[in-house]
């Protein structure tokens, strides 16, 4: 019976729902945007054929496709010189019929010393790593024009699906990366969350994790949260971000799932947690870029 009880009370977050209810809007808002000449057009720039990046690309062209929108991806040599990196970016720029551009990472060791951020047009920054979108999270004011990276605004509209409180809570953050754990602290900060942001130079993780109302890791290693980082409370929300593969590409989270199912209040799956809300994020920020040309 403890089992069962256990069972019962742990809150899988899946992301299906809230996709499946966004999908839907999306596929209206497309729909009314046709109608008025504006097709929603992303384009995906992809160098090289990392394994992980050719899925990631190929999902994200899938689910644009689904709501109505179009995508292209553009297939670019591992080997392309930053010249030809950048011309090409260049022209998507001025591209009137394109809305929205991402570049995929890893970038080529050649080419990572650019700053991604501002390669893409603050307009067409559909993945939010331009500095002005990012200033828009830091000053807490978000208008129409502004685009959210897509990680992190994922994990608060799933927070919010599930009516999660957010005000006043203590979070812990694992993971200070520009695209998910720094852009991450603003939003909940401008939710009202307490949140501490840590890393690999963090001394004592363990005592900050147990004074936390909800965990979020986003650091990459594989099964990382266990149950030592917990409370007894069973009362912890986990949010698990990692995405880790082994050689047969088998996916883990950086949370250990079976350890700690048991002893929090909700977690969200790997797979089927906040990676689709990323690519939902993604789709939403293009069709906020496509509604300026008609402003609606
Ligand atoms: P990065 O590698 O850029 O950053 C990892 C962060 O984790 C760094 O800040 C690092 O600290 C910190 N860290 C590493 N080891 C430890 C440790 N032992 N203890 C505490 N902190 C640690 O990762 P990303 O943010 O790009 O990605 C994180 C994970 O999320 C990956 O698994 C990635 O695949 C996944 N991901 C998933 C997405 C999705 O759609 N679901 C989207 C983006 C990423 P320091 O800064 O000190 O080095």
């Amino acid at each position: 019976t403890l089992i069962y009880y256990h069972l019962a009370m742990t809150q899988i977050l899946v992301a299906s729902p809230i996709k499946k209810k966004i999908t839907k809007e999306l596929k209206a808002e497309c729909k009314l945007l046709k109608e008025r000449n504006v097709t929603p057009f992303l384009k995906v720039i992809l160098v090289g054929h990392d394994p992980a990046s050719v899925v990631y690309t190929t999902n994200k062209k899938k689910f644009c496709e689904k709501v109505g929108a179009k995508c292209e991806i553009i297939e670019l040599p591992e080997t392309i010189s930053e010249k030809d990196f950048i011309n090409v970016l260049n022209d998507i720029n001025k591209d009137k019929n394109v809305h929205g551009c991402i570049i995929q990472l890893p970038l080529p060791l050649q080419l990572t010393h650019l700053d991604v951020g501002t390669l893409i047009n603050k307009d067409k920054d559909v993945d939010g790593f331009h500095p002005e979108n990012l200033y828009s999270i830091l000053r807490g004011q978000y208008t129409p024009l502004d685009f959210v990276s897509c990680t992190p605004k994922g994990i608060i509209t799933l927070l919010k699906a599930y009516e999660i409180p957010l005000a006043g809570k203590n979070v812990v953050i694992i993971g200070r990366s520009m695209i998910v754990g720094k852009p991450l602290s603003m939003l909940l900060t401008n939710e009202n969350a307490t949140v501490t942001l840590a890393h690999s130079k963090t001394e004592n993780l363990k005592e900050l994790t147990k004074k936390a109302d909800i965990i979020v890791c986003a650091l990459g290693k594989a099964n990382f949260l266990d149950r030592s980082f917990l409370n007894s409370s069973n009362n912890q929300i986990v949010i698990d971000v990692g995405i880790n593969k082994d050689g047969e590409g088998n996916m883990f989270g950086d949370a250990n799932y079976s350890d700690i199912f048991d002893h929090v209040q909700a977690i969200t799956p790997v797979p089927g947690g906040i990676g689709p809300m990323t690519i939902v994020s993604l789709v939403q920020n293009l069709l906020q870029a496509a509604k300026k040309e008609i402003s609606i």
